[in-house]
C-alpha cells in the first residue's frame, strides 16, 4: 500500500471529517498584471495549458500583498502560485511563468525569518514582543519606524550596530547569520529547485554541484517525493 493510501485509511478510521491534501510547493511569480483573475479556475487552467502543466498543476494563486496596500497606480504585483508537484513548481521556476502570453521571472518561494516590527528582534513578531520600547528599523533610536527622520546617509543597524544599513537590510550580517541557520532545520531552502529524484535539482545556491551535502535528507525527499498534510474538511485550506 502506498504512504498515500495508508494515510487516507488513518483518517477515514480517526476522524470522518478530516481529509489529506498535498503539501503545496510555493512559486512567486513576478510582475502579474493586477487584472489577472487569480482566484478564477478557468484563468488558472488557462495558465496551466500556456505553461504545458498537467491540470490542476495550480492548486491555488494569491497575490502576496494585500490588495488594500496597493498604490492607486499600480499595475503588477507579485503573487504566489501554489502547486500540486515538485515538477511542475520547477518547470516554472527553469522556464518562466507564462501568463496571459508574458513570459514572467519565477522564483521559489522562500519566506524570511520573522522579524519583530517593534524592537527588530528575529524569531517573534510584534504581537508577541515583550520589548517595552520602540526600535527603529532604520537609525535603531527609540522611536517608531514609520516617525524616523533620520537621513538616508545616517542609517544604523539595531541588531548588529553597524551604520550603513537598517534592521531590514538583507546585506546585514546577522540577518544573514539567521538565514543560514534557518537552512540547517530547513536544508531544502539552500536549493533553487524543489529537490526530485533528478540529480539536475540537486544544484545548492551556495555550492558547486560536486559537493554532496545532505545526502541523507535528499535521499529522503526524493523518496517520500510529495508529502501529504492532514487537514479539516471545510476550514477553507482543503
Ligand atoms: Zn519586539
Ligand atoms: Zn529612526
Ligand atoms: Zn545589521
Amino acid at each position: 500500500m502506498k504512504v498515500g493510501d495508508r494515510l487516507v485509511r488513518f483518517c477515514e478510521a480517526w476522524e470522518s471529517s478530516a481529509i489529506l491534501r498535498p503539501n503545496y510547493h510555493e512559486v512567486v511569480v513576478e510582475s502579474l498584471l493586477v487584472e489577472t483573475m487569480i482566484e478564477n479556475a478557468y484563468e488558472r487552467s488557462c495558465i496551466e495549458k500556456a505553461n504545458k502543466l498537467p491540470a490542476n498543476s495550480i492548486a491555488q494563486i494569491c497575490w502576496i500583498k494585500p490588495i488594500e496596500k496597493r498604490r492607486s497606480d499600480q499595475r503588477y504585483a507579485h503573487a504566489i502560485f501554489s502547486m500540486n508537484s515538485r515538477e511542475a513548481a520547477n518547470k516554472l521556476i527553469l522556464h518562466q511563468a507564462i501568463v496571459g502570453s508574458k513570459a514572467l521571472r519565477a522564483r521559489k518561494n522562500k519566506s524570511d525569518p520573522h522579524r519583530c516590527a517593534k524592537c527588530n528582534v528575529f524569531g517573534y513578531i510584534a504581537e508577541q514582543c515583550k520589548v517595552e520600547h520602540d526600535s527603529c528599523a532604520r537609525c535603531a533610536g527609540r522611536h517608531r519606524t514609520s516617525s524616523c527622520t533620520a537621513p538616508d546617509d545616517q542609517l544604523q543597524c539595531a541588531n548588529c550596530k553597524t551604520p550603513g544599513h537598517g534592521a531590514a537590510s538583507r546585506d546585514c550580517p546577522h540577518f544573514i547569520r539567521k538565514l543560514k541557520k534557518r537552512v540547517q532545520w530547513e536544508p531544502e531552502r539552500a536549493y533553487e529547485l524543489f529537490v526530485t529524484r533528478d540529480p539536475e535539482t540537486w544544484v545548492r545556491d551556495d555550492a558547486p554541484l560536486k559537493e554532496d551535502f545532505n545526502q541523507g535528507w535528499r535521499q529522503e525527499v526524493a523518496n517520500s517525493y510529495n508529502t501529504w498534510t492532514i487537514v479539516k474538511r471545510g476550514n477553507g485550506q482543503g
